[in-house]
């Protein structure tokens, strides 16, 4: 007999939503979540936005959803083996023994090179990481933000809220220019410029001397009180996972389109490369409300027999707030050819196109009908042409139904 019906590794919204969509399913107990944060699972988002503009304390936002009493939480128990043939993990000295195993391990920070062993310099995943960069940043004239992702955009943001002078110092054309393109890129600094942020694009930092000087390739030097690296981010148990006979990609876990691994075993969220049923492709995505869902689907999937798994067809999607700026986008992620800029009221919809012109992608700032039509349109292969002329899917399905 197992310790654990189902054991999950990781409580981050993938872990969380795969015990409360396990336990609300009726599957068999006990279940447990195994994580190692020190923090009771939290909200990520508010991190980089309220919490370090300093609008929100630095405390604990609970996820949405209250996990069922009977899932046991093990706190700050880094699991350091996993045996799928003995159905076992080992976590903080205890093996504990599953019958199923959701894997939601998430993501973690890489490392920018060059950076001295006693340079200080912070980075930004966990509430811990938070409540440290704020204590930094309540005594910090000036900042050097290094990268311009979403975190690092919404950071730099945040932190020139909160009164800092911020360098934002990125090796891309402009913030984001790489993943939205050049037009996107334009807007973004526009919003970072107005907030007092300054941004200097295509140079690399070459290294970070202790405690704080910023090397940069044009031959200057940076010397802020604050340094946050925020360089992107890869998979957190790439190496835990290698000797379980896993498939792997790049760190990622392989998983079928119902998020399967391997028998009885699942994976969701940033962890997962899966198969996505409407994409007819393996989609990575590093988003809250994805990593959530594919969670839930996880655990449900996980709580019912063979025959009775339910497939993940989600379009991916998030929201960024880049100070009181707040881009929605909806996407497969892996790329496209084109882009088409629409201006809209006071804001734009930018839409984006593989080869074939099928929209593969949407982002938009102000203009929600376009947001809101995006995802059918992206779900429904729709192409470049149908969504300039305004097409919907949603409506058209309902009178096909009506
Ligand atoms: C500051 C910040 C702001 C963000 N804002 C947004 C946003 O606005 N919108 C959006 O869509 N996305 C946002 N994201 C991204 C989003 O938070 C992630 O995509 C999401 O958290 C992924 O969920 P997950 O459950 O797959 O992994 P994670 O949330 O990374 O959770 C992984 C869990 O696994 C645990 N773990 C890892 N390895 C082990 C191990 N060996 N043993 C035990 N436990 C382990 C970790 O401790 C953690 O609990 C943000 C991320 C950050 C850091």
């Amino acid at each position: 007999m197992s310790d654990y019906g189902l054991l999950v590794i990781g409580s981050g919204p993938a872990g969380v939503g795969a015990a409360q969509a396990y336990v609300q399913a009726g599957g068999r107990g006990p279940v447990a979540i195994v994580t190692a944060d020190i923090d009771a699972p939290y909200m990520r988002p508010p991190l980089s936005k309220e919490v370090l503009a300093g609008s929100s304390p630095a405390e604990r936002t609970p996820i949405d959803g209250d996990l069922p009493d009977e899932v046991e939480v093990r706190l700050g128990a880094s699991v350091t083996s996993v045996d799928l043939d003995a159905r076992t993990v080992t976590a903080g000295g205890d093996t504990l023994s599953f019958d199923r195993l959701v894997l939601g391990t998430g993501a973690k920070n890489v490392p920018l090179p060059g950076v001295d062993a006693d340079a200080e310099t912070f980075s930004l995943r966990s509430l811990d990481d938070a409540r440290r960069l704020v204590t930094a940043a309540e005594h910090a004239r000036t900042a050097v933000v290094v990268g311009s992702g979403f975190i690092g955009c919404e950071a730099a943001a945040s932190l020139a809220r909160r009164g800092v002078e911020v360098t934002l110092v990125t090796s891309e054309a402009g913030p984001q220019v790489t993943r939205l393109g050049e037009f996107a890129g334009a807007r973004i600094t526009e919003w970072l410029v107005t907030l007092g942020v300054q941004v200097r694009t295509g140079v690399h930092v070459t290294g970070i001397a202790a405690p704080r000087t910023v090397h940069l390739d044009d031959g200057t030097t940076l010397a802020p009180d604050l340094v946050l690296v925020a360089v992107g981010v890869a998979p957190a148990a790439g190496d835990l996972l290698a000797s379980t006979g896993l498939q792997l990609h790049q760190g990622r876990v392989v998983a079928d389109e119902y998020l399967g691994a391997a028998p009885g075993v699942w994976v969701a969220g940033d962890a997962a490369r899966a198969l996505n049923a409407a994409a007819g492709r393996p989609i990575p995505v590093e988003h809250w409300g994805d990593a959530e869902a594919m969670g839930a689907l996880a655990g449900s999937n996980a709580a019912a027999a063979d025959g009775n798994q339910v497939a993940w067809d989600g379009v991916p999607g998030f929201w960024s707030e880049i100070g009181e700026h707040v881009l929605q986008y909806w996407a497969w992620g892996d790329g496209h050819e084109r882009e088409e800029v629409v201006a809209r009221t006071g804001g734009f919809t930018i839409w984006y196109a593989d080869a074939d012109d099928v929209v593969v992608g949407v982002l938009t700032y102000r203009a929600d009908d376009d947001y809101e039509r995006g995802i059918g349109l992206i779900a429904a292969a729709a192409t470049l042409t149908e969504a300039l002329a305004g097409r919907r899917v949603d409506e058209e399905d309902d009178e096909a139904q009506g």
